[in-house]
């Protein structure tokens, strides 16, 4: 039910989409930005726009990208036989801040959920396949989330990547079960990236 004016309602609208954002926040958010200056508020819309025009995926690794490699991909001292796999971009914003990666990543952009619909399919696994072959990738370490979508995933990639040869690691456990790896903190997760695991070892 449309409670106010017009624009009003369309931004409660739009700012109650946004995850995380329930009704009530969208309201106090809107009668925040209508209380500011206009400057600040142009500023906000400006950024939004900006980040939606001049940031596109990665064509190699599906990180976020101003170009068309990311700055990870574009940096030449990094590893490439070894491939670290990430949910989302933010993860690799994580292990960055751990220090303790020197090879490059691979963002499938999700994970799999049966529940939401989310099959290996919608993620980009094929791309990685492509990759592994062309790059002569020898490890891959699998940094999914720590949670039910995240180990599903893991495992379904250990059991398509492993007959090809591979050493194929997953982090090791320690980090908060459920959780997401961006809010473990960097001794945490770098103590997991230490520790990772063969998978097949693990499970056999
Ligand atoms: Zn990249």
């Amino acid at each position: 039910m449309a409670l106010y004016e017009g624009p009003v309602q369309a931004l409660i609208d739009e700012l109650g989409r946004l995850p995380g954002v329930g009704p009530k926040s969208a309201q106090r958010i809107a009668f925040h930005l209508l209380r500011v200056d206009p400057v600040d508020a142009r500023r906000l819309a400006s950024a939004i726009v900006d980040a939606k025009e001049r940031v596109t995926w990665c064509r190699q690794c599906f990180n976020i990208s101003e170009g068309e490699l990311c700055a990870i991909c574009r940096d030449e001292r990094r590893e490439t036989r070894s491939l670290c796999v990430v949910e989302e971009p933010r993860d690799i914003v994580a292990i960055e801040r751990t220090g303790e990666f020197r090879g490059r990543y691979h963002v499938l952009q999700g994970a799999i959920s049966p529940i939401e619909g989310v099959g290996p399919e919608q993620l980009r696994i094929k791309e990685l396949l492509a990759r592994i072959e062309q790059d002569g990738v020898d490890e891959i370490i699998l940094a999914t989330n720590p949670n039910i979508e995240g180990e599903a995933t893991a495992m379904y990639l250990a059991r398509l990547l492993k007959p090809l040869g591979m050493l194929v690691t997953r982090i090791a456990s320690g980090l908060p079960v459920g959780g997401d790896l961006e809010y473990a903190d960097e001794v945490t997760l770098g103590r997991a990236f230490e520790g990772r695991r063969d998978v097949e070892r693990e499970r056999g």
